[in-house]
């Protein structure tokens, strides 16, 4: 393949991600879809219920792309809100991603949908542009598997957190259980690039994501790095026999 993928240096890895991000951005949504067969809304509701956003509180949305948690946030908190003003939800989210094609989309979408009030930052995980403790919850969602340093997302995460701030991580893991591992494998390893390749027309792009699950950290090592960057109260759960796991902490 044209990246490499199996010499990849982790040096190399931020110049990979921004190429694989630019090259599927457009069709990036409708990939979601078209490769969970829709459950990834699933995963993200969940993500959702856990976090219960609140009018009144800002939110750090990392790894944000093209918006979709943090569209899928302020709708709740709509839900949860004061009735009486059920278009002006004060919820306050922040999209930050390091990939401005991203962005783009997600712009794009918030205008459409008439969102107005997301902000989209451009900017890295592993360094984020905010103050410390400006924030009153904090998730990113099948991102941090793409962070080159991910103590160093995770201690970003607890400097931008107020105490008492909450702590959401939505990742595929590598701990599928063991009877869906062969069938796993194979939609993974086979269908998923050539799904890619038909939608986006970029195979490759769609191999890097399968091999990056793969590396990332079982949930109880992922869990310890979590607690080791601060966070206290640190949950984890598997979802979908280990497909995926939202692992959750608080800053006190
Ligand atoms: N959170 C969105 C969702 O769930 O639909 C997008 C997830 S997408 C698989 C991963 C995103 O991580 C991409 O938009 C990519 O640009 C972003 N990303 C990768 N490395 C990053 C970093 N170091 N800092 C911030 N964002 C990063």
């Amino acid at each position: 393949t044209h990246f490499g993928f199996s010499t990849v240096a982790e040096t190399d890895k931020a110049g990979l991600v921004r190429q694989v991000f630019d090259s599927v951005a457009g069709r990036y949504d409708l990939m979601n879809d078209v490769m969970s067969a829709g459950v990834h809304r699933l995963w993200k509701a969940s993500l959702i219920d856990s976090l219960r956003p609140r009018t009144g509180e800002r939110l750090l949305d990392v790894a944000g792309g093209t918006g979709d948690i943090a569209f899928r946030a302020m709708a709740a908190a709509r839900r949860a809100g004061d009735n009486r003003q059920p278009h002006r939800p004060d919820l306050r989210v922040t999209v930050c991603d390091i990939n401005a094609e991203m962005l783009r989309v997600g712009a794009a979408r918030a205008e459409s949908r008439g969102c107005g009030d997301i902000d989209f930052v451009c900017g890295d995980a592993e360094a984020l542009p905010f103050p410390d403790r400006s924030f009153d919850a904090y998730t990113i969602a099948f991102g941090i598997r793409n962070v080159t340093r991910i103590d160093a997302a995770l201690e970003e995460a607890f400097r931008v957190l107020k105490p008492g701030g909450r702590f959401f991580c939505l990742e595929f893991s590598p701990a599928v259980v063991p009877a869906l591992k062969a069938a796993y494998d194979r939609y993974s390893f086979s269908v998923i690039p050539r799904l890619g390749g038909w939608i986006t027309g970029d195979r490759d792009s769609y191999r890097y994501l399968v091999e990056s699950i793969r590396r990332f950290p079982a949930p109880e090592r992922f869990a310890a790095m979590i607690g080791a960057a601060g966070f206290d109260r640190v949950k984890v759960r598997g979802m979908s026999m280990g497909v995926v796991a939202l692992h959750g902490g608080v800053r006190l």
